[in-house]
């Protein structure tokens, strides 16, 4: 009997999580694995936030797919996926296609700006690699032609932040020790720049605890950053944003550097592929697959699953992306090897720590808040148990962060 080819689609947290478990379960002869992502890197895309500020290295949140994959048990493809055909069941990539019996699809977040005008044309994204790497650009050719430049632009040097969530505030962390830096590099007064971050709630870091806020608020002040709490943006145009104030009226923030950073959606290949979804997140059922399709599994931010508690969908984060492919995994040797008594799927909080620059952080670990540099070694921690979760202890070596202080 030909044996079942398992497709996954995406190397992310969720796609990598799902394939080296399957790797570790399944003996050559049971399944054909195939993994497909857009690159050959995996990136973390919980370190792009340092890569976009330019306090770490692109380099440093990417590592080559082939160094945490058995190529005795698994292909890989790297290409860009565009649907799934879920009646032929078969996948159209850029340059091809692959058939599967089983599919995961863990092709994770896109940036979600509502419809807002120009921020698509205007604002830049936290996404991956490549719009790390122009945000990083981009801030620094605003300092190095401010110098240069005879009539001086001091807009030039506002940097403004869409969203108070948790990834605007871990960037302006970073931001807050870059541009001390880039000041310097380039003989500008530090009093000149502006980093403004633009939250539409009336608190930052809505329904995080409010004693740890105030923590990150006071922390981030100091260093530079001004608040505009309450104030939701309504566009973006080539010279800042508009944003609302009061009822009725609007006001411009002038900005060389708009980051939008106020919300993700899942990818728009599902709905492109005729899911049923709400902004490109397919609610699953507990043992991951999609409804009506029982050899479809859907892992990380493209799954949605209400958390009972509070009636609400779980954020979609790295931490949830890897314990679903666990999961996923031990569903598919199940489903492989002919057994039908899937495992469902129950959410393990860890907690959640967010980062203030490479020094501080703010947290609640098993129910404990954090603080300071305890927070922030917690953090690091965090990001390297991804690595270790990953691509073992070897991985850790390579691209771990040891820089404790
Ligand atoms: P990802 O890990 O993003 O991977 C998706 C993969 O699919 C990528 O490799 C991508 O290249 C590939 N891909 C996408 N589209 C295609 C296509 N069409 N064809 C082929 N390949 C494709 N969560 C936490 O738990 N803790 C944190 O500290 C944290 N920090 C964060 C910091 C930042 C700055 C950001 C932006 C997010 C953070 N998150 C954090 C959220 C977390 O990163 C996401 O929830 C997580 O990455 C989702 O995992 P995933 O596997 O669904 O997608
Ligand atoms: P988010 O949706 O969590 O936060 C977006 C913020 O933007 C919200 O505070 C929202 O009120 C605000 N906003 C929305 N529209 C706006 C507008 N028009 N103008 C101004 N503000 C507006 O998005 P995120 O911060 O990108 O996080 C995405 C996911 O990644 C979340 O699940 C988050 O938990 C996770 N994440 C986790 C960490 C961590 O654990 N350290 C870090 C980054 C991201």
């Amino acid at each position: 009997m030909k044996k079942p080819t398992i497709v996954v689609l995406g190397a992310g947290y969720g796609g990598l999580m799902t394939v080296t478990r399957l790797q570790k379960a399944l003996g050559q002869n049971e399944a054909e694995i195939v993994l497909v992502n857009k690159n050959d890197y995996h990136y973390e895309t919980t370190w792009l936030h340092e890569a976009s500020a330019g306090t770490l290295h692109h380099d440093r949140v990417r590592y080559p797919i082939k160094s945490v994959i058995n190529s005795s048990k698994v292909k890989f493809i790297q290409d860009s996926v565009l649907e799934v055909k879920t009646e032929d069941k078969k996948v159209i990539l850029e340059n091809g296609e692959v058939s599967y019996d089983f599919l995961v699809v863990g092709l994770g977040p896109e940036s979600e700006t509502f419809g807002i005008q120009g921020l698509k044309e205007y604002a830049f994204s936290i996404s991956n690699v490549n719009t790390a790497r122009k945000i990083r650009d981009h801030i620094q050719l605003q300092f190095a032609t401010y110098s240069s430049e005879v009539e001086k632009n001091e807009d030039r040097l506002t940097i403004v932040v869409g969203g108070a969530g948790f990834t605007g505030i871990e960037f302006l962390g970073e931001l807050a020790n870059r541009v001390p830096e880039l000041c310097k590099e380039y003989d500008i007064d530090f009093q000149k720049v502006r980093m403004y971050c633009v939250e539409a709630a009336p608190a930052v870091l809505p329904g995080f605890d409010p004693e740890l806020v105030d923590y990150a608020v006071s922390y981030l002040e100091k260093k530079g950053v001004e608040f505009k709490i309450g104030t939701p943006i309504k566009g973006a145009t080539p010279e800042g944003i508009i944003v609302a104030k009061g009822e009725d009226e609007v006001e411009e923030i002038k900005a060389g550097t708009v980051v939008w950073a106020a919300g993700v959606r899942g990818s728009s290949v599902i709905e492109a592929s005729g899911f049923e979804a709400m902004r490109g997140r397919i609610k699953v059922n507990l043992d991951m697959r999609a409804p009506g399709h029982d050899d479809i599994f859907i892992v990380g931010d493209c799954a949605l699953i209400i958390n009972e508690e509070i009636n609400r969908p779980y954020p979609p984060t790295a931490q949830i992306a890897m314990q679903q492919g666990e999961v996923i995994a031990k569903n598919l040797t199940k489903l492989v090897r002919n057994e039908s008594d899937l495992e469902t799927f129950t959410f393990e909080n860890k907690g959640t720590v967010c980062s203030l620059g490479d020094d501080n952080a703010i947290g609640v670990v098993f129910g404990k808040k954090v603080t300071g540099k305890t927070a922030s070694f917690m953090k690091k921690m965090v990001d390297n148990r991804a690595l270790l979760m990953i691509g073992g202890a070897s991985l850790v070596a390579k691209k771990g962060k040891f820089n404790v202080l």
